[in-house]
């Protein structure tokens, strides 16, 4: 894809420059000037022990957080929708956010129960349950949180450039992250017939985040624009929980209470390194 399709306002207004990951040869977009981009394997985990946001928070306060956060810039919280994926018919759970959407509101025959508007989505992905356990990062179910806008060609709401400044800004002002240690990743995303380009957003060795800009549809294995453009993003509620917490693995973050009772009754310390090198091993 050009550059310019990845060259928001953020960006320029605050002199983001546009860098390549020496390991994978990514370009990514940072105020910071960074060796790789950021993400295992180019980059090792360097959270743990040590967190990069000025609070540490429950599964339910990050939650809140995020939430809370995009209704205070204009967006309505609507209720999460059941696992089972409600119109698709070539799935049937909901592996992401925008799922409950698709294909009626998207295409413009059902209206969004709001616009913009925040959720945060339960999900399941069966090819994560392999790693269950192991790697000390995957779930049988997760919760994707996000913001959507649809942008209807009568009343377009909004795109790129408030999408990753809405992102940068609840990263950096809402939870203390150093704007120097965002990496945001070029990357194309496709699914679903649809596709576009987008941001994965990274720092201390994982993805936090992905920014999708739903712009084209496969019509007859062409790609044409779409009337309606979608803001198609998806924050790992796991994840930044975990980024928040710094504990060895995501489940002492999710599952703090029922980890701490395991211990007591089975005498074990401590997680030990076994899940990293695992990861590792995974990841690699
Ligand atoms: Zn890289």
């Amino acid at each position: 894809m050009p550059e310019g399709d990845y060259a928001v306002e953020l960006f320029r207004q605050q002199g983001f420059s546009r860098q390549t990951c020496t390991r994978c040869e990514t370009p990514f977009w940072s105020l910071g000037t960074h060796e790789t981009c950021g993400e295992t394997p180019c980059q090792e985990y360097d959270f743990i022990g040590r967190s990069p946001f000025k609070k540490r928070l429950t599964y339910r306060a990050m939650r809140e957080d995020f939430l809370s956060f995009l209704e205070a810039n204009g967006h309505v919280r609507v209720r999460r929708y059941p696992i089972v994926a409600r119109w698709r018919e070539d799935v049937f759970f909901t592996q992401a956010s925008v799922y409950p959407f698709q294909p009626w509101v998207i295409s413009g025959q059902v209206p969004p129960p709001a616009n913009p508007l925040a959720i945060s989505q339960p999900c399941v992905r069966f090819n994560d349950m392999d790693n269950v356990g192991k790697t000390g990062q995957h779930f049988t179910m997760f919760e994707m949180m996000a913001h959507h806008a649809f942008n209807f060609p009568s009343k377009p709401v909004y795109f790129k450039d408030r999408t990753t400044e809405l992102c940068h800004l609840f990263l950096t002002e809402r939870l203390g992250l150093d704007p120097t240690a965002v990496r945001y990743k070029e990357s194309w995303w496709q699914g679903g017939g649809n596709s576009g380009p987008c941001f994965e957003v990274v720092f201390g060795g994982a993805e936090a985040a992905t920014l999708v800009f739903m712009e084209n549809r496969e019509v007859n294995g062409t790609r044409v624009p779409m009337d309606t453009k979608v803001v198609d993003t998806g924050y790992g509620l796991e994840r930044l929980t975990w980024i928040s917490q710094g504990t060895t693995s995501a489940y002492e973050a999710v599952f703090g209470d029922a980890l701490a009772y395991l211990k007591r009754a089975t005498g074990a310390k401590h997680v030990d390194d076994r899940v990293l090198t695992e990861y590792s091993k995974v990841a690699g």
